[in-house]
């Protein structure tokens, strides 16, 4: 998506009532439920800083941490890919299932399958894929695609969802009633689970001590996709690497409570590998992807590999007034809110996301609640600056300096000179308190200045009619 695309897709969302109005009322509601937990005795600072810990120490040893887990699964009988691009993990993913001859798989809930697009290539082979977490499965029936990390169907009311159900599944009966509606997508989702060749999933850690996948969820899909069908292939960004297993549980507690605002998730599933003999369930096969897309770059870069740090809770999406009004849609790429704009320009380039840095007032509500610390402010400023003028990082930000011009370049030498010269300074600030209300509104560069600096007529009469009561002018 084109960057001019954000601004007029975020000024058609702002013209919806009806989405503002589902997205104010999902985001208050999750808003609140986290603020209840973590004031119900749990010390948030603590924990957090075991979190951001925890994830630190990960970043700064990656690709030896990456090596040893790699060595630790394959132990275990996982058989791990790597993928440099999104089109390489995909024709891995397409060479699974073509040696296996697999024809219909099902896929829980996967930000970085999304980020791959994996169900459109593998449609494109005449592969069937479901989605079996209910949020995914909603909006792939209306061929949508994420508006938000944890729920993806956020932006659709009840009643929306009821009509979409009763129109695209086969001999449905309309209903608004939730216990209905979700009955109705089980009975459509066991018979996939049982028919499918494939299951898909994310991985929210990957243990390096033990070599186990981390998967948490709430409806028992991520379990049936892992163990129902008989080949399982999960995967992961690179950067979900965590060194050892008793760092686990302070980040669990910290992503679910952030998340939903739950104290713990309804399942959390532990993968150490495919079925072993003897066992009675578990997939025959089992692969891991880990994918790169343009993380190692961000991960070169001292600063911004920060950004890696994510534990994709949403939280920063909660609580964002920016994404709260315009929803996730808006955004480029499948990652929205804050941590869309500090990751998505990295990983799509200035030209194609870099105006989603300059969405935001700089308020760091998203700074404030991210449960490892991301200093998603700073970072925002950074990749300004990056989008006018390219730093001297180690591996240059994707497209960077695209947005800058030749124009705001004069300008802010011209500022430098002004600036540095007190002289000079004291003159042009004389000359411009003076004369600068005589620049004509029309003026390249000066009518934004012009408009903001002359005093509006109400503020000016009252000025004047305040000075006059006071005896003195106001010259
Ligand atoms: S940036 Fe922080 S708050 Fe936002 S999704 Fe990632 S971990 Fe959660």
């Amino acid at each position: 998506m084109p960057t001019t695309e954000f601004r007029d897709a975020s000024v058609k969302a702002l013209a919806n009532p009806e989405l503002r109005a589902n997205f104010r009322r999902a985001m208050d509601g999750l808003i609140s439920k986290r603020a209840e937990l973590f004031a119900q005795g749990q010390d948030w600072a603590p924990l957090r800083a075991l979190g951001a810990a925890a994830k630190l120490n990960a970043l700064a040893n990656l690709p030896v941490l990456l090596e040893k887990l790699e060595a630790k699964l394959i132990a275990n009988g996982v058989q791990v890919h790597w993928a440099e691009t999104i089109d390489e993990g995909n024709e891995i993913v397409k060479t699974i299932m073509a040696k296996r001859g697999a024809k219909r798989a099902v896929k829980g809930k996967s930000m970085v399958s999304e980020e791959m697009h994996l169900n459109h290539a593998l449609e494109a082979e005449g592969i069937e894929v479901i989605e079996a977490d209910l949020g995914e499965y909603i909006i792939q029936l209306d061929h949508e695609t994420p508006s938000h990390i944890i729920m993806p169907a956020i932006h659709k009311n009840k009643k929306q969802i009821a009509k979409l159900m009763f129109e695209k599944i086969k001999n449905a009966q309309y209903s608004e009633d939730v216990d209905e509606m979700t009955a109705l997508a089980r009975h459509v989702l066991r018979e996939k689970f049982e028919h499918a060749d494939v299951g898909f999933s994310g991985v929210n850690f990957a243990v390096v001590e033990t070599g186990t996948l981390v998967l948490v969820e709430n409806e028992g899909n991520g379990r049936m996709c892992t163990t129902v069908p008989p080949v399982h292939i999960a995967i992961m960004g690179l950067e979900k690497v965590v060194e050892r297993l008793d760092q686990v549980p302070a980040l669990l507690n910290l992503l679910t409570r952030s998340a939903t605002g739950q104290p713990v998730t309804t399942y959390i599933n532990m993968i150490t590998g495919p079925r072993r003999p003897g066992e009675k369930d578990g997939p025959e096969e089992m692969h891991l992807l880990i994918l790169d897309n343009g993380r190692s770059r961000v991960f070169a870069d001292p600063e911004l590999r920060d950004t890696l740090r994510c534990i994709r809770c949403g939280a920063c999406m909660n609580h964002c007034p920016v994404y709260t009004r315009v929803g996730g849609h808006t955004y480029p790429g499948v990652y929205p809110g804050p941590i869309g704009k500090i990751l998505m320009p990295q990983i799509l380039g200035i030209e194609a996301a870099g105006d989603l840095p300059h969405a935001s007032a700089l308020c760091e509500a998203c700074t404030e609640i991210c449960p490892v610390g991301i200093p998603i402010g700073d970072l925002l400023v950074r990749l300004r600056r990056e989008g006018a003028r390219p730093s001297h990082g180690p591996i240059a930000v994707k497209g960077a300096g695209a947005q800058g011009t030749a124009r705001e370049a004069l300008i802010w030498r011209g500022w430098r000179a002004v600036y540095s010269a007190p002289a000079l300074y004291r003159l042009t600030m004389w000359g411009l308190t003076r004369f600068g209300r005589m620049f004509p509104s029309w003026l390249p560069g000066l009518s934004a200045w012009t408009e903001v600096r002359a005093k509006p007529v109400f503020a000016k009469q009252t000025l004047h009619e305040l000075a006059e009561r006071a005896g003195i002018s106001d010259d």
